[in-house]
Formats: structure tokens, C-alpha cells, sequence
């Protein structure tokens, strides 16, 4: 018996787009500025997923980032996080890091391998017109610092953000309320997984392994691999069916409603405190 009554539906499949960040690391943009109003308060998603060095090994070097949160999820393999506040980690398998830009610092992020795959996800969260220059804050979270819990059905769920099935994820952010879950589906087919969702939430799943669907049974969408689904707003959750071993991130917030300004790694509300970002970039206020 499911405890979803109206169940959120797909308003839209999207398949990324192939691009190159940072020093020439080749991902997926799944999340870019087209979506930033409908899934606010996010602004980005990226998937990178390579076992070839020439694709990763480039880095992100020094850059800015001024005005919302970046949250890193790594699922294999190893990055250095280095920043101006002096704050340095290493993320690693089945880790997360979790950065507040706040008014501004610089940081680099390299990868710590050369052979082998790199894979995992950078979601950019927005922050409140009246937080957007807090002062910078850092956290890793190993992988084993992720909450989790096993459902009935059997399905992993890592909470890295918000909570699930009673289990409180690692950060929680009251201007936002982020739900961000990592879900392992088990080796057998048709297992339903379910989340409560707030009606106004903006919310998108992303398949990076097998398959799913998205609704109830009767009207489910079929959500292939390497798609993003946002949903359909109203209703009271999220039910999930999966094929086996499938895995997917599930994302969710409460949207912030303000004006969207942004010019590379500085998100802010108006031109003119773009125009100031940058000033302030330039004359090393940053650190
Ligand atoms: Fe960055």
C-alpha cells in the first residue's frame, strides 16, 4: 500500500549536453541555465563519468566562485580540493563535499589518479538574496559519514541532504530545505521506492544506472540511463519503480523566487552585484 497519495509525474525528460569545464574535463551538463528558474534554487548539475586520464586528468584549477553552494559528489575515484580559506580534502569514493561560496574564495579541484574511472556529480545550490555573502563554509563528508538507511523493499539510501524514511542526511539548509538522495536499487526488478515531497518543491531525478519509472503504476514514465527527469510540481511525493541494480540521485528545494543573475562562477541577484563580483575578484578580495 503505498503511502504516496498524489504521486509527482516527469514534466520533462533531458538528456545532457557533452561539454568541457574547468582545464578541459569532459562532462555532462544536465542542469544549465535554461532549467535554473524551473528547478530553482538549482542552478546546475554536471555528470562526469570517464575512465580515460586525458578526459579528467586537467582539472579545475584556481577559479572563483561567489554567492551559492557547490556540492560535490565523487563515486569513484579521487579529487583534491584545495581554497583560499585554507581549507584542503580529498574526495574519494562514495564521498561528498559541501562548500559554501558565500561572499567569495578561489579554490582548485585535481584529480589524485592517473588511470582508472572518475565518476560522480556537481550540483550547484543557490543561496537567499540575504545570505549570498556569508562567510564561506567547507565540509567533507567521507563516504562513511553519509547517513543511510535500507528500506523494506530493499533500497540504499544515501542522505546526503534533507531526510528519508526517518534518516536525517548529512547537511540540512533551512532557506532551501535540500533533499538530496543517492539511491542503489537491489538485484531484482520491479522495487518501489517512495519519498514524501513538499508540493512546492522543485524536484529531478537522474538515472546513472539501469532504469526507472516514475510515477504511479498506471501512469508511469520510463526514465532510461543518463536522463534527468524533472518533475511535475503538486502532489505529495515520489514513487519510484526500478529495474534491478539501477541507481539514481534524487534532488529536491524549495525554491528561493528571487531574480537569477549569472555570469560564470559568480550567481547573484542583479548586474550590479555581478559587475561588483567581479571588481572584487579582481582586486584578490576573494580569500
Ligand atoms: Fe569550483
Amino acid at each position: 500500500m503505498s503511502q504516496i497519495h498524489q504521486a509527482r509525474g516527469v514534466e520533462q525528460l533531458v538528456l545532457g549536453q557533452d561539454t568541457q569545464d574547468g582545464a578541459g574535463v569532459r562532462l555532462t551538463r544536465l542542469l544549465s541555465q535554461g532549467l535554473q528558474h524551473r528547478l530553482d534554487p538549482f542552478l546546475m548539475l554536471d555528470a562526469f563519468a570517464s575512465d580515460r586520464p586525458d578526459e579528467y586528468m586537467a582539472g579545475f584549477p584556481n577559479h572563483p566562485h561567489r554567492g551559492f553552494e557547490t556540492v560535490t559528489y565523487m563515486i569513484a575515484g579521487r579529487m583534491r580540493h584545495k581554497d583560499s580559506r585554507g581549507h584542503e580534502g580529498l574526495l574519494q569514493n562514495g564521498g561528498v563535499q559541501w562548500m559554501t561560496a558565500g561572499r567569495g574564495l578561489t579554490h582548485s579541484e585535481m584529480p589524485e589518479q592517473e588511470q582508472g574511472v572518475m565518476e560522480g556529480f556537481q550540483l550547484w545550490l543557490n543561496l537567499p538574496g540575504n545570505n549570498k555573502l556569508c562567510e564561506p563554509w567547507y565540509k567533507d563528508f567521507q563516504s562513511d559519514e553519509i547517513p543511510e538507511v535500507t528500506t523494506h523493499e530493499g533500497v540504499r539510501v544515501r542522505v546526503i541532504a534533507g531526510e528519508s524514511n526517518g534518516t536525517a542526511g548529512a547537511v540540512q539548509r533551512p532557506d532551501t530545505e535540500p533533499l538530496f538522495l543517492d539511491l542503489h536499487f537491489p538485484n531484482e526488478d520491479g522495487v518501489v521506492f517512495e519519498q514524501a515531497l513538499p508540493t512546492g518543491h522543485n524536484a529531478f531525478v537522474y538515472v546513472y544506472r539501469g532504469e526507472l519509472f516514475v510515477g504511479q503504476e498506471s501512469e508511469a514514465t520510463a526514465v532510461k540511463i543518463k536522463h534527468m527527469a524533472v518533475l511535475t510540481n503538486g502532489g505529495d511525493g515520489l514513487v519510484l519503480r526500478a529495474q534491478h541494480n539501477t541507481k539514481a540521485i534524487v534532488v529536491a528545494g524549495k525554491p528561493l523566487n528571487e531574480p537569477i543573475a549569472q555570469h560564470g562562477p559568480f550567481v547573484m541577484n542583479t548586474q550590479q552585484q555581478l559587475i561588483q563580483a567581479v571588481a572584487d575578484f579582481r582586486a584578490d578580495l576573494m580569500g
